[in-house]
């Protein structure tokens, strides 16, 4: 039965979440959605997160030690990299031909202007505050932030992710020089340990439909509140800009990740592609979040589509880190947007200077939901257009979130096939859920 597909169940979770937190927002049970169905989704994410370390650590150690060539690491590590840089910007180009095109800040009335800045101006002190922390930081510092002084600190801490892979490698390399017995002790520790933890992976998806309907629930709640009609005025006064982002996302995944799918992957179809990562793309979806939907693209990447573990236990997490395609595209269309709204040109100058902080600030968000706007501040100082001018977007990026973490998910499991393609790493995938 196709119900009892686990993609069907989630988008019915979705969908029913959907139709809940529209009825609750009409019929004014707002309080009762936000007490006893918020914290179930909440409970869900939360699930995600718990496993991410674990999971990063286990399977990382063991796709090292099963390396017979440790060498491999720093090839694939640089290839991986390059590649990530390669379709960010690929990313903010078409985000940027888009919005030069489209120009949908041209299209904004007068006394919306206003009445969006009077409603949001107050919310963006803070996300300034964060972003100058970020812009106050010295070139290396990022390189220096990788090495944690304390590994219990860096696994506390979902967003020291970079950290974890880093003494997961260490952990790796140094198994595999003990070698022998004990060494091969701790290889069949950290294996099992990783299956164990695939398993409690698949326990929590059980769950996923459940936890995406009360997620979808509460959020239309948070969007909506108790005046629906004024939440899709504003829906419809940031139309222009909204499409303008949806359409170079959905030109983003056609364009550079089919390509790379084409020209990397051998023997799948393009659908058995997009079918094999739905539950994780969907999950993106519902969370705003590649962190927390980390431990089910690599579940799916190595299942389902083949992936190696020592590619994918490395590029992903990675990914989930650094590889952020749609909150860069999105960083350029919205700064375009908010020049345009203020009727501000923007010289050639001015938009290459998108390309390289929009690609900067994405490698620099956090995987987490909202982190790009809050990076946005950084492109648009570097852009001398004032940050005040976010109060024009804000009102819908929760759902612009929503559609740019299921793109940087996609980038990730494409980029993970790439790489595996290229080093000899992909295996026959499992077709089914
Ligand atoms: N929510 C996005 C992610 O987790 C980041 C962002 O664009 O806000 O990938």
């Amino acid at each position: 039965m196709w119900y009892k597909k686990l993609h069907w169940q989630i988008i019915i979770g979705l969908i029913l979440g959907l139709i809940w937190g529209l009825v609750s927002s009409i019929a004014g049970f707002n309080n009762f959605t936000t007490d006893f169905i918020k914290p179930f989704g909440t409970i869900f994410i939360t699930l995600l997160k718990l496993i991410a370390v674990p999971l990063v650590l286990a399977s990382l150690v063991a796709g090292v030690t099963s390396l017979n060539d440790t060498t491999k690491l720093s090839r694939m590590g640089g290839k991986t990299v390059l590649i990530y840089l390669c379709t960010t910007i690929f990313a903010v180009t078409i985000g940027l031909v888009s919005v030069n095109l489209i120009k949908p800040g041209t299209a904004l009335p007068e006394e919306t202007k206003i009445s969006l800045q009077e409603t949001y101006s107050g919310s963006i002190e803070e996300r300034s505050r964060s972003a100058e922390e970020v812009m106050n930081r010295g070139p290396l510092d990022f390189v220096v932030d990788i090495v944690p002084e304390n590994f219990f600190a860096a696994a506390s801490d979902n967003s020291l992710m970079l950290q974890v892979v880093f003494v997961a490698i260490l952990l790796g390399i140094g198994i595999i020089q003990i070698g022998g017995e004990k060494g091969q002790f701790l290889i069949t520790f950290f294996d099992s340990l990783n299956d164990v933890i695939i398993k409690i992976v698949d326990l929590i998806m059980k769950t996923a439909p459940y936890g995406v309907f009360a997620l979808m629930a509460s959020l239309i709640v948070d969007l909506a509140g108790d005046d629906l009609t004024k939440a899709l005025e504003l829906l419809g006064a940031l139309g222009w800009y909204s499409i303008t982002v949806l359409v170079a996302l959905i030109i983003h995944v056609l364009l550079v990740y089919t390509s790379l799918f084409k020209i990397f992957s051998k023997e799948m179809k393009l659908s058995g592609f997009f079918k094999a990562i739905r539950p994780a793309m969907l999950l993106g979806f519902s969370t705003s979040s590649s962190s927390a939907t980390l431990p089910v693209t690599m579940e799916r990447v190595e299942k389902n589509l083949g992936v190696d573990e020592e590619v994918s236990s490395f590029v992903l997490p990675v990914g989930a880190t650094i590889n952020m395609d749609g909150t860069s595209l999105y960083q350029a269309v919205a700064a375009v947007f908010i020049a345009q709204a203020l009727g501000m040109d923007l010289t050639i100058g001015q938009q290459l200077m998108i390309v390289l902080t929009a690609t900067a600030a994405s490698v620099g968000a956090a995987g987490v939901p909202g982190a790009g706007i809050v990076m946005l501040v950084v492109v648009l100082e570097a852009i001398q257009v004032p940050t005040a001018g976010i109060a024009l977007i804000l009102g819908v990026d929760r759902i612009l979130d929503m559609c740019r973490t299921t793109v940087n998910i996609t980038g990730d499991a494409a980029v993970a096939l790439t790489v595996a393609s290229t080093e000899g790493k992909l295996h026959e995938p499992v077709l089914e859920d």
